[in-house]
């Protein structure tokens, strides 16, 4: 029986970036910790730290009541945990692996079935941002299981738990990620047209930041009238905006750059017009992308 003042111990499976961070974030905050990982070499930094190292799943799960996933998705999840069924019940699985809804789903269905308590989490930061409270991991699945290994999970980050069904937590992890992938692109492309013109990214990133920086004006304006299912023209109208993407895909194409991404946005409002909203919003589009025309 552990003293009432030590921190319970807690395993960590998975040792890319992410994982590591984490192992080394529970050490850093006094909690024994035992690793896993498939090649063994990456825990080497972790055991040097203090980490103990598991000889397999079983043993890892084994060690920690409490046991943080941190894999490249929930198929590897099953790779390394289907050998150790045996070894789940009574632990609380926290599987901070990125999914689909649905897998998040399946895979709590499975844990549950094998006797583990068990949660979904959607880690919103880089590796470096473990540790601090400014950070924030979506979580859902049991309240109760949540309550219970609250603690535990605010080492890493501030907590939001988004509701009892697991795939809440992937849900909300990938709509951030769907908006920052597109991003990401749209600044790598931007960023290709401008050198295409021999200007530096450092001389344009000013001005793209104030574009993004924005966003949330736009996000706040638009969102009230999208739940009401509004999209009036009066602000800005579809078929102008069709004129300005065609703008930025001639721009690109102009400088020899790769425009597929502003053609696939180009072809999405031009759809929008084809159906009849030319004068309405761009937030119309919504309409369509609720429902695709096959
Ligand atoms: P990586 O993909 O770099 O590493 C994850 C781990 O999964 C590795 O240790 C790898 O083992 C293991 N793994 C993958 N497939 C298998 C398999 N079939 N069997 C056994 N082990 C397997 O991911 P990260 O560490 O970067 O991230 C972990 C999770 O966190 C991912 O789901 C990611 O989407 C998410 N995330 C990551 C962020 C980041 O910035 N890195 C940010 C937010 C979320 P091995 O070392 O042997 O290859």
């Amino acid at each position: 029986m552990r003293e009432a003042t030590q921190k319970p111990s807690v395993t960590v499976i998975g040792l890319g970036p992410m994982g590591r961070a984490m192992a080394g974030t529970y050490l850093d905050s006094g909690h024994p910790v035992t690793v896993w990982n498939r090649t063994t070499s990456r825990a080497d930094d972790l055991v040097a730290r203090g980490a103990t190292l598991a000889a397999g799943p079983a043993e890892a799960l084994s060690a920690s009541e409490f046991v943080v996933l941190s894999l490249t998705d929930l198929d590897a999840m099953y790779a390394v945990l289907g050998s150790a069924i045996d070894a789940l019940p009574g632990r609380m699985l926290i599987n901070l692996s990125s999914d689909t809804p649905d897998k998040a789903r399946a895979a709590a269905t499975w844990a549950g079935g094998h006797g583990a308590r068990y949660l979904t989490g959607g880690v919103t930061t880089s590796p470096d941002g473990i540790g601090d409270r400014d950070s924030v991991t979506f979580y859902s699945g049991p309240k109760s299981v949540f309550e219970a290994g609250r603690e535990v999970l605010e080492v890493l980050t501030s907590t939001d738990y988004r509701g009892e069904d697991p795939g809440l937590a992937a849900l909300y992890y990938q709509l951030q990620m769907g908006v920052f992938w597109t991003t990401s692109l749209a600044f790598l492309h931007s960023l290709a047209v401008a050198d295409a013109h021999g200007i530096k990214a450092a001389e344009v990133v000013p001005y793209l930041s104030t574009t993004a920086r924005s966003m949330p004006d736009f996000f706040g304006f638009y969102s009230p009238r999208i739940d009401a299912g509004e999209h009036p023209g009066d602000v800005d109208r579809l078929a102008m905006g069709v004129a300005s993407v065609d703008h930025v895909a001639r721009t690109s194409k102009d400088a020899g750059v790769d425009a597929s991404l502003i053609e696939t946005v180009l072809a999405i409002f031009e759809r929008g017009v084809k159906a009849g909203h030319a004068e309405s919003s761009f937030t119309s589009l919504i309409e369509g992308l609720r429902r695709p025309v096959a």
